[in-house]
């Protein structure tokens, strides 16, 4: 028997009818929507659902991240005009996920994590402090490529402490309470397994103090190291947000795609960029559960 239009219409009706209850779970927005612009033919509506879920994400996202309001507006703005945005996050949320991971005052490393392929740095393209300082061998790769560039215009990087353990950090830490009382510790050091330099791509370069911003490596650092994966942890005016005082000899390795996505979204604040992405992941993480 032939079928006629009629009957197609029925069955795309009755198909609706049954996709709806899932429809509804997976896509509550969906069911809210006026009767009239449900096109039932058109995959254009799930791309509509697509996009009002990932602005809502992203503005849960932000709002836990605490971003500023200004910043919060820029990047949905610049999310809404290209789709570089969520590419360029893409990019950041691939690799190895300790270039991304959240460590700061509030978010510890795992309980007793070291890295496994440290590596001791060997002066050649920069200078070191003292022997036996070691980086993640990527992270060292990556000064290695850093400094050849310094080099190139006569600038000589020196490497002044980099990976620390968390028995290392225990140290530091008690010797600052001891020293300088709790309150100025925790402004100066971090608790054990709260340290970036416990991550192994952590370098404190030159002298570690207020000095180096002023000299040739801290000003080239200042304009150069994003391009090289590079990334200021704590600037200048943001205590608030770090929880440190400026610290213009702490670089953190975070990779080339991450200090971009710092430098183009984030105004160079790499704690911004930090707890947006762990708020991206969380939110990720809480769907899965949900399921
Ligand atoms: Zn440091």
């Amino acid at each position: 028997m032939p079928v006629t239009l009629i009957q197609v219409t029925k069955i795309k009706k009755l198909t609706l009818l049954l996709l709806l209850p899932v429809t509804c779970y997976l896509l509550p927005v969906s069911c809210f929507r006026p009767k009239n612009s449900v096109k039932e033919d058109s995959p254009v509506k799930i791309n509509v659902v697509s996009d009002n879920t990932y602005n809502a994400k992203l503005d849960v996202v932000m709002r836990n991240a605490e971003l500023p309001v200004a910043l919060s507006g820029r990047i949905k703005t610049a999310a809404a005009a290209s789709p570089a945005f969520m590419a360029d996050l893409s990019a950041c949320l691939e690799g190895d996920r300790y270039l991304r991971a959240l460590v700061d005052k509030g978010h510890s490393l795992p309980a007793g994590y070291a890295p496994s392929d440290l590596v001791t740095l060997t002066e050649g393209s920069y200078r070191v402090s003292r022997n036996g300082l070691t980086l993640r061998r990527a992270t060292a790769a990556a000064l290695d490529e850093m400094a050849k560039a310094a080099r190139a215009d006569g600038v000589t990087l020196v490497a002044s402490s980099a990976y620390r353990s968390y028995e290392y950090q225990t140290q530091v830490y008690d010797r600052n309470v001891r020293e300088m009382g709790r309150e100025a510790a925790d402004r100066e050091s971090a608790k054990p397994g709260h340290s970036q330099h416990q991550t192994g791509l952590v370098v404190d370069f030159g002298s570690i103090d207020d000095s180096f911003a002023v000299t040739a490596a801290g000003r080239w650092m200042s304009a150069n190291a994003s391009r090289f994966g590079w990334s200021l942890s704590f600037p200048d005016g943001y205590e608030e947000v770090t929880g440190y005082r400026w610290e213009s000899w702490h670089y953190r390795y975070v990779g080339k795609n991450l200090a971009a996505f710092i430098d183009n979204y984030f105004d160079g604040i790499q704690q911004y960029a930090l707890r947006f992405i762990y708020e991206w992941e969380q939110f990720k993480e809480q769907i899965a559960e949900s399921k």
